[in-house]
């Protein structure tokens, strides 16, 4: 089966996620309006930056369909703003900032610091095969606690960058049942494997529910 998943297209890296998509055996669509969520069998919630994301979300009146598409268990991946914008609960915010909301976790925005807002790093994916994956990180969140049921799968290794090494160690990919985020942009790399995951998701493969174990 070819999964259809969705790309929010209000903001962002479009474009290369689709290319990802279509390279990982699925057939991507960019979702504007509350209509193009019918029918999906995952969606993208890319980067860019979650505050106007996310007033971009009630502007197109799609905020309200997410989180009810997202609670009913439609696979997601949210990679950097994405993931503020999946996170329960957001630090560093804006006042009354929307979020979608869905994945149990805290995240803090910028959570890099201004010195070095962007900067690579490897990250070792838990339960994928291969060399771990090298991480570009543009002004990114960090996962500051999980609650239960998620499951921390990847975090700030090998750093490429004497400034970031006090960031070993941070939480920057979680999973929770079909919700997946990054804080890092795998789109810019070519390496699909972050993307397989999403599609795996959406077809119903390996969708357990936060079974494994925490660490
Ligand atoms: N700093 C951005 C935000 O708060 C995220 C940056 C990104 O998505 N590259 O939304």
């Amino acid at each position: 089966m070819q999964p259809v998943i969705g790309i929010l297209g209000l903001q962002g890296d479009v474009r290369e996620h689709a290319r990802a998509l279509d390279a990982s055996g699925a057939r991507a669509v960019t979702v504007r309006r509350p209509e193009e969520l019918d029918g999906l069998d995952g969606i993208v919630i890319p980067g860019g930056e979650s505050t106007t994301m996310g007033k971009l979300l009630v502007t197109f009146e799609l905020l309200e369909p997410l989180r009810v598409a997202v609670r009913a268990g439609l696979p997601a991946y949210g990679s950097c703003a994405g993931m503020i914008l999946l996170a329960d609960s957001v630090l560093d915010g804006t006042i009354g900032q929307p979020t979608i909301g869905g994945l149990d976790v805290v995240v803090r925005r910028n959570a890099f610091g201004r010195q070095i807002d962007s900067f690579e790093a490897d990250v070792q994916i838990d339960g994928m095969a291969g060399a771990a994956v090298r991480a570009v990180f543009i002004r990114a969140p960090a996962v500051e606690s999980v609650g239960a049921g998620v499951t921390v799968i990847g975090r700030v290794e090998a750093v490429r960058h004497e400034a970031a090494a006090p960031h070993v160690g941070r939480i920057v990919a979680v999973r929770q049942g079909n919700l997946l985020a990054t804080a890092f942009h795998p789109e810019l790399t070519g390496d699909t494997r972050v993307h397989r995951l999403l599609v795996d998701l959406a077809r119903g493969i390996n969708s357990g529910h936060g079974d494994e174990e925490q660490r």
